[in-house]
């Protein structure tokens, strides 16, 4: 089943890049709340990269699957109250949207794991959402992080307004990859724009995506939280 769903998902990905013209993005498979075995299946289908939500669901899993060393990103938001926990279960952080938090996971990133990956998360249009920094913050906060030892600056990730309409999504994409291009012309060593999912990774793609964070087209759809 879900080798199918894996090779569909980077046909997907590779025919999208194709007719964009652009390098295929890397795929982050999102497991929240899919226990551990079906990780461990997409593991097997070569998938190396997970995405979680939550921090204590991701720990369980991490702990679980240990020995298939497979790479880490929260996706979720972050509170500092667990900046501790996070530093030491993921490789990536894709949602540093304040100074504070990176401070915190800079002093808890333990010294014999490599310095931890980072992300801005960047509100590019979602005027409900209060996660994610402004536009105009990313600059100050990108050199903030660049400034902390135990983080890398590796780029932005963004989560549009969900519009049914994948096309309205377009523009913010768009505007996602402009901020990434201003941003890459002063942190050179900055390869990451986190955009797409399971509807919309053909026009993230389009608009310059360089991962895709993709669940529902790999493991189905979600069950609900209780
Ligand atoms: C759940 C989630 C995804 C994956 O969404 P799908 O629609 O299931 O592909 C991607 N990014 C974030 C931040 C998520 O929370």
């Amino acid at each position: 089943m879900l080798t199918h769903a894996l090779h569909d998902t980077l046909h997907r990905i590779e025919n999208a890049a194709r007719a964009a013209g652009r390098p295929v993005p890397r795929l982050l498979a999102v497991g929240k709340t899919q226990p551990a075995d079906a990780i461990a299946e997409l593991a097997g289908q070569g998938q190396r990269a997970f995405g979680e939500n939550y921090v204590q669901e991701a720990m369980l899993k991490h702990a679980a699957l240990q020995p298939l060393g497979l790479e880490w990103h929260l996706i979720g938001h972050l509170q500092s109250n667990k900046a501790r926990e996070a530093a030491r279960t993921f490789d990536w952080i894709q949602t540093v949207d304040s100074e504070r938090l990176a401070r915190a996971l800079d002093r808890h990133r333990p010294p014999e794991q490599a310095p931890l990956d980072a992300l801005v998360q960047v509100n590019i249009d979602d005027e409900a959402s209060k996660h994610g920094c402004r536009p105009d913050q990313v600059a100050a906060l990108a050199d903030a992080i660049v400034a902390l030892p135990r983080l890398r600056l590796r780029g932005l990730m963004v989560i549009p307004t969900p519009h049914d309409d994948v096309e309205a999504r377009r523009p913010a994409f768009r505007s996602a990859r402009q901020l990434f291009d201003t941003l890459a012309a002063r942190h050179r060593e900055i390869d990451t724009l986190s955009m797409g999912m399971s509807d919309d990774l053909e026009v993230a793609i389009a608009e310059g995506a360089t991962m895709v964070r993709v669940g529902t087209a790999l493991f189905g759809a979600r069950p609900h939280k209780g």
